[in-house]
C-alpha cells in the first residue's frame, strides 16, 4: 500500500473522515493537498500539524467544494505546486435533514452542490491530468443512504445515489486510460456528522450493526488506502459498503 510520491487531493479534510483519510494515505506515503471551507484555523492547523509530522508535502486550501471555478483553481494549483494529482477523493458533505413536507428549496440544493455538485467539479477540473498521466484513481464517499434511501433525508440519499450514478459512469468512460474510479458508502461512522443525532438514535442504530459497533473515520480510510492503492488496480466502476454489515 506504498503511495510514495503520489499526488492526494482529499475535498474537507480538516476534521471526520477526510481527515482520517488524509493521514492513513499520508502514511502510506501519499503527499496530501486538502480543501476545508467552514473549519476554524485551530482545526486546521491541527490537521496540519499531524500531517507535517509524516514527513511528506502538505498543503491546505481554502476551497468550497461546490464551486466550479474555486475548484478548477485549487487542481491548477494542486498540479503546478505538487507535479502531479494521481488520487482525487471526494469526501466533503453535509445533511440539512428533514421530511420532504418540511424541506426548503435551499435543503435541496445545498445538499446537491456539496454532495454531487462537487464531486463534477473536481473530476471535470482534474480530468485532462488524469489522462495525460494515463493514471489515476477517484474515491467518491457516498452512503449506505444512496443505496437504500432514509425517511427525512430525501435530498441526502439522492445526493448519495447519484454520486453511485455518476461513478460508475466514469468508471466506464475513463477505464481504458488506466483512470479507475470507485465508491465507498459508510454506515454510522462517528464524527461531527452523526454526533448531532440523539443517544437514543445512536442506540438505535447500533443495535441494528452485525459486528456490534459503531464505524470509525479509521475504518473508511483502510478502505480508501486499498482503492488509492496498486493493490485495488483490477478494481473500478465498484461500490464498497464500509457498515459492519448494517446494509446486508
Ligand atoms: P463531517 O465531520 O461533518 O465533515 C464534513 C467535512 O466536509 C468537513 O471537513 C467540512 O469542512 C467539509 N465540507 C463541507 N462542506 C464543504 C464545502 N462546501 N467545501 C469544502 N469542504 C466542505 O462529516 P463526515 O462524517 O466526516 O463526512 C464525510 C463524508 O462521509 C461526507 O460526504 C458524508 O456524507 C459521508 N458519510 C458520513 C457518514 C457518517 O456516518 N459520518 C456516513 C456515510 C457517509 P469544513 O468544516 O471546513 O467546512
Amino acid at each position: 500500500m506504498n503511495l510514495q510520491g503520489k499526488t492526494v487531493l482529499i475535498t474537507g479534510a480538516s476534521r471526520g473522515i477526510g481527515r482520517a483519510i488524509a493521514l492513513k494515505l499520508a502514511t502510506a506515503g501519499g503527499n496530501i493537498a486538502f480543501t476545508y471551507l467552514g473549519s476554524s484555523q485551530a482545526e486546521i492547523k491541527e490537521t496540519e500539524d499531524a500531517l507535517q509530522q509524516l514527513d511528506i508535502k502538505v498543503k491546505g486550501f481554502y476551497s468550497d467544494a461546490s464551486d466550479f471555478s474555486s475548484t478548477e483553481q485549487v487542481i491548477n494549483d494542486v498540479v503546478q505546486e505538487f507535479g502531479s494529482l494521481d488520487i482525487l477523493v471526494n469526501n466533503a458533505g453535509i445533511t440539512r435533514d428533514n421530511l420532504l413536507l418540511r424541506m426548503t428549496e435551499q435543503d435541496w440544493y445545498d445538499v446537491l452542490n456539496v454532495n454531487l455538485n462537487a464531486a463534477f467539479n473536481t473530476v471535470k477540473a482534474s480530468i485532462k491530468t488524469f489522462l495525460k498521466q494515463r493514471s489515476g484513481s477517484i474515491i467518491n464517499i457516498s452512503s449506505i443512504v444512496g443505496i437504500r434511501g432514509n425517511a427525512g433525508q430525501a435530498n441526502y440519499a439522492a445526493s448519495k445515489a447519484g454520486i453511485i450514478g455518476f461513478t460508475k459512469s466514469i468508471a466506464l468512460e475513463l477505464g481504458s486510460r488506466n483512470i479507475r474510479a470507485n465508491v465507498i458508502a459508510p454506515g454510522f461512522i462517528v464524527t461531527d456528522m452523526t454526533n448531532h443525532l440523539t443517544e437514543s438514535l445512536q442506540e438505535t442504530w447500533k443495535k441494528t450493526i452485525p459486528l456490534n459497533r459503531v464505524g470509525l473515520p479509521e475504518d473508511v480510510a483502510n478502505c480508501a488506502l486499498f482503492l488509492a492503492s496498486d493493490l485495488s488496480s483490477y478494481i473500478t466502476g465498484q461500490v464498497i459498503q464500509v457498515d459492519g454489515g448494517l446494509l446486508t
